[in-house]
């Protein structure tokens, strides 16, 4: 029997999280045996250059020897105690020191933890009820946020799983990304009782949709005026798109922050931080509970601060961004070169493809992408020796692990891919 077909008989769907079972290209996941730097090895004897670097974390690359050595040495000291470390006290204050509108911090085990705890926050903080989000963006799997896209202004609230009840989807609403005048509609007619707003201020998980000067802006500005409370879901983009995240780089202060994937080096982390204001609500300081056997966790701990040393070391990101930029444009040019059109949208180390002629800015355009052209690049690339994300709608990542020869090793592939696709 196939490690396929045990893992079908013994994990639902075969896998711990959806995405990664290939339904989106209609295969069968590749088992990866172990991953060094840019590269992924599978069991069967394959090498590929890795772009999805485990959905983010692995900004580094994979088993970066200090981050290893890291989680050694925490290790070596005992996984896990339930109480104050020191190594919990350093990682909160890089956080706070980093993330301008973090002056609080509390950690957490996932970004849905994250993005969970946030929400009871915020609601707690307004004694408001109902919660804006949008088309596209996804912030974990909490029932208040698995509510289905594209349901615009007329409803509140349509589950998009089964077994999440009516009465609490009821009080979320999702609205168009990139749209504020949709924005300001909703609070127009239900301002009293929105309590926060929650926004991935670059979506990664449509694929890369960049805000249109202006979105972040009027988020802050209404949500000033009817006194919700500014969730950016930073899961990925935290410590991805610089230092200070997507806030710093555009410059709009949010009250809470919610973080993950980078921050844990590879480990499950996350996070959720902002104003002392509002943090000092959170138990014991406060009296909205939240709590986590293993949050904090050394090993955990250990490997994101170890992440975040390296990050900050000068020039870092600006390496990072250069390499990016040499995949990003060299796709753009041969897509030109072939006669293929599409879309990338980038910035810093992410980027998406969408085989489109239109700009992506929402969820809507984003599925107005070619599905099947996409499947076939997946697997022409993937016959190359180049591991994408198995869906149309991922971000790609670049590590700092990722040489020039990489690249160029992966441009061989897009050109070879692209002309392949064509003939189809
Ligand atoms: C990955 C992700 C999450 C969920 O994080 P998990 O650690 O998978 O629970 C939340 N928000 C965003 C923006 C993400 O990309």
């Amino acid at each position: 029997m196939s490690l396929w077909e045990r893992a079908n008989r013994v994990l639902p769907g075969g896998v711990n999280s959806p995405v990664r079972a290939w339904k989106a290209v209609k295969g069968r996941p590749l088992f990866i045996r172990k991953a060094k730097g840019p590269k992924i090895y599978d069991i069967n004897g394959n090498t590929y250059i890795d772009y999805v670097c485990s959905w983010g974390p692995m900004i580094l690359g994979h088993a970066h020897p200090k981050v290893t050595k890291a989680i050694k040495r925490a290790a070596s000291l005992g996984t896990s105690f339930g109480a104050p470390t020191r190594l919990e006290v350093e990682l909160a204050e890089m956080i706070v020191e980093a993330v301008p509108s973090i002056e609080k911090v509390r950690m957490v085990n996932s970004g849905t933890e994250a993005t969970m705890s946030a929400i009871r926050l915020a609601r707690a903080y307004t004694g408001k009820n109902k919660v804006i989000k949008f088309d596209g963006c996804y912030h974990g799997h909490a029932d208040d946020f698995l509510v289905k896209a594209g349901s615009g202004l007329a409803t509140f609230g349509i589950a998009a799983s089964p077994g999440i009840p009516h009465d609490l989807v009821k009080h979320t609403l999702s609205l168009p990304y990139n749209d504020i005048e949709a924005v300001e509609e909703a609070f127009s007619r239900s301002g009293e009782d929105i309590a926060a707003v929650i926004v991935e201020p670059v979506a990664g998980n449509m694929g890369v949709v960049l805000p249109k000067e202006g979105f972040l802006e009027g988020l802050r500005e209404i949500t000033d005026k009817y006194g919700a409370v500014l969730i950016f879901d930073e899961v990925i983009t935290g410590f991805r798109i610089g230092w200070g995240g997507a806030q710093a780089h555009y410059n709009i202060m949010p009250d809470l922050t919610c973080l993950g994937k980078v921050i844990g080096g590879g480990l499950p982390v996350g996070a959720y931080g902002g104003k002392k204001e509002i943090m000092s609500l959170v138990a014991p300081e406060g009296s909205v509970y939240q709590a986590g056997t293993l949050s904090g966790n050394p090993l955990a701990m250990a490997a994101g601060l170890q992440t975040l040393r390296i990050l900050k070391e000068e020039g870092i990101y600006k390496k990072l961004e250069k390499r990016t930029e040499e995949l990003v444009d060299g796709i753009k040019a041969i897509a030109r070169d072939e006669g293929v059109p599409l879309q990338i949208n980038h910035i810093a180390s992410m980027f998406s493809i969408f085989f489109t002629d239109e700009p992506v800015n929402d969820y809507n355009s984003a599925l107005k992408s070619n599905t099947d052209l996409f499947i076939k690049y997946f697997y022409a690339m993937l016959k190359r020796g180049i591991y994408l994300a198995p869906s149309a709608f991922e971000a790609s990542f670049v590590s700092l692990a990722h040489r020039k020869k990489d690249i160029d090793y992966t441009l061989k592939a897009v050109k070879e891919s692209l002309k392949e696709i064509k003939e189809i």
